[in-house]
């Protein structure tokens, strides 16, 4: 196995507060969260990145056919797009997020 292909940014990886899905800070900058993009507008927004996602998370679950997994469906992700979701999350959404929901 090449070195190329591990992960090359292990320390900048976050979590979706909302559903889970773990990308690096500069992925979340860049494309948004895939699943919650419509409401939570991280895309081009640095500080938005920060605040409703979190680097404190535990295990990771690599969904690749998330609506055919039982695993999935345990999680509450079999909706979601195919990704690397955490287990558990610690953090909490922004209040004034949670007021307009
Ligand atoms: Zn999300």
């Amino acid at each position: 196995m090449a070195l190329e292909t591990c992960p090359k940014d292990l320390h900048h990886l976050r979590a979706c507060l909302l559903c889970s899905l773990v990308k690096t800070i500069d992925q979340f900058e860049y494309d948004g969260c895939d699943n919650c993009e419509s409401y939570l507008q991280m895309k081009g927004n640095r500080e938005m990145v920060y605040e409703c996602t979190s680097s404190s998370f535990d295990g990771v679950i690599a969904q690749m056919s998330p609506e055919d997994s039982w695993v999935a469906k345990w999680q509450r992700i079999s909706n979601f797009k195919p990704g690397v979701y955490a287990v558990t999350v610690t953090g909490w959404l922004p209040p004034d997020l949670k007021r307009n929901s």
